[in-house]
């Protein structure tokens, strides 16, 4: 059993997870709006959220790891501005807001797959939860920390003594709408609504009965009545983005330790964002990219998660193609390392007694992953294991599956996975296939996938980008 340290966003520390071996951790990740694709950015954070996870599994922690979809209430701003995300993809795709949440679902969890990302133990909708959420507004409501104005219900932040302590944000300065619109409805202008009944759009598909009349919740009451249902009132370890401190997780602690009286989440982790030249990359601005569009350019998705993990999760993390160009040079080369090392096994690994708190280079290994999750520490440290004259091959290959539970890079070569390899010119082939579909010139596109058929390749087209196998 290893002690695990983590940076608190609440504390600005880092402070040691106090729990014992065996003991259920319980962590709740704020999930994607499913409104769009989840850009590459978005899947940052849930790769380090994976990371979290899978070192405190290692650790010794029986993990509860719960994720939320978000398929109502997260409106155009994550203040109480604009209109519901969902119902203005509805609009413009003409669908229901049910199929869009599904279609987007759908593309996530294919997408966390091909990154390796492991499901959460329990993926919770907020459509599924609007009476847990109805519950607590009463709750509040009962307590006189929400108040009906304009027909809306609205928390009232004065009621909550220490309003804005994640953030470290100064009420005072704060007063009287400085950032964001003024409301009337609303006695201070940080109070957020827990339920709207008066929507400023017309013909709003998702609304529910509620004790405080017809309408639909606010974005923040999901995750606060969501991970009380699934891991208590006061649970370990909260996350998302760093773009959620200053409002939905300021709002979240509010409304919950407002309404148990109890404190709510113990740790607060937050990744950086992944930003290119133009700014945060944002899927409200439509300047974003998607795992299908790095396949579409030859790329693996693992790719991608090795460029995550050179960077610490807190640390802002550049997007280029270059960058990304670069992290698929040095996994192909750590890959090869792993490669030398397998080939000159004498016997296969035997990992059923391997105890790595017995083994100092395992333990050195490892470390880095318990100090807040540096993963960049731990690729060095593995890369110096795999370098080294003194340790043998089979110290090296069980240092790499270890390290493996965790990064997830496929790095022991299989029979497979030298079989799955997908020659490049298969590979723009599909591409030049690809573009020729869309000129409409479906001759060519014809003639390339018979190509492709002929060299023994099956070529498929899934829901975010074509898909290549070898046709055994
Ligand atoms: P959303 O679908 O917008 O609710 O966001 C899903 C997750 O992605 C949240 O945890 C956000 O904080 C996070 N996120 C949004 N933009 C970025 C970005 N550019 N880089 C990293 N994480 C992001
Ligand atoms: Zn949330």
């Amino acid at each position: 059993m290893k002690l695990v340290s983590l940076y608190n966003t609440l504390s600005k520390s880092l402070e040691v997870l106090d729990k014992e071996k065996d003991e259920k951790v319980g962590i709740y990740c704020c999930g994607p709006t499913v409104y769009n694709f989840q850009h590459i950015g978005n899947l940052r954070t849930y790769i380090f959220e994976d990371i979290l996870s899978r070192s405190l599994r290692l650790a010794g922690y029986k993990v509860k790891h719960v994720m939320n979809i978000t398929d109502v209430g997260h409106l155009a701003s994550d203040a109480d501005d604009g209109e519901d995300k969902m119902a203005l993809a509805s609009k413009k795709e003409g669908k229901k807001s049910e199929e869009i949440a599904a279609f987007y679902t759908n593309i996530f969890f294919e997408d966390c797959k091909a990154l390796n990302i492991q499901r959460p133990d329990v993926v919770c909708k907020a459509t599924d939860h609007i009476k847990q959420m109805i519950n607590l507004i009463q709750k509040l409501i009962q307590k006189d920390i929400a108040y009906k104005s304009n027909d809306n219900i609205y928390l009232d932040i004065s009621k909550i003594p220490d309003y804005g302590k994640l953030a470290g944000l100064n009420l005072e300065s704060l007063k009287d709408g400085a950032r964001i619109e003024v409301d009337n409805s609303k006695r201070n202008a940080q109070d957020f609504v827990l339920w709207f009944t008066k929507s400023k759009f017309e013909n709003h598909e998702l609304l529910w009965d509620s004790p405080f009349g017809k309408g639909y919740p606010g974005w923040h009451i999901e995750c606060s009545a969501m991970s009380m249902e699934y891991l208590g009132e006061s649970f370990d370890i909260h996350c998302g983005g760093i773009d959620h401190i200053p409002v939905h997780h300021t709002n979240e602690i509010a409304q919950s330790e407002g309404a148990t009286g109890k404190p709510f989440a113990k740790f607060w982790l937050h990744g950086g964002f992944l930003v290119q030249s133009s700014g945060k990359m944002s899927k409200s601005t439509g300047d974003f990219l998607t795992i299908a569009r790095l396949i579409e350019k030859g790329f693996e998705p693992l790719q991608y998660r090795f460029l995550c993990l050179g960077t610490h999760y807190r640390n802002e993390l550049s997007w280029s193609w270059e960058a990304l160009e670069g992290a698929k040079n040095s996994l192909n080369s750590l890959r090869k390392k792993v490669a030398q090392a397998y080939n000159s096994l004498n016997s296969e690994v035997n990992l059923e007694n391997l105890n790595w708190q017995s083994e100092n280079y395992l333990t050195d290994l490892l470390s880095p992953l318990f100090q807040d999750l540096n993963c960049p520490r731990a690729l060095a440290k593995l890369n110096e294991i795999l370098s080294s004259n003194t340790l043998s091959s089979e110290e090296k290959i069980k240092a790499t599956i270890i390290i493996d539970d965790i990064f997830q890079l496929k790095l022991i070569p299989t029979e497979t996975s030298k079989s799955e390899e997908i020659p490049e010119e298969i590979t723009q082939m599909a591409r030049d296939r690809e573009n020729a579909r869309k000129k409409k010139n479906f001759a060519e596109a014809d003639t390339l996938r018979n190509k492709i058929s002929a060299a023994g390749f099956l070529l498929e087209d899934g829901p975010n980008g074509f898909i290549i196998k070898r046709n055994n």
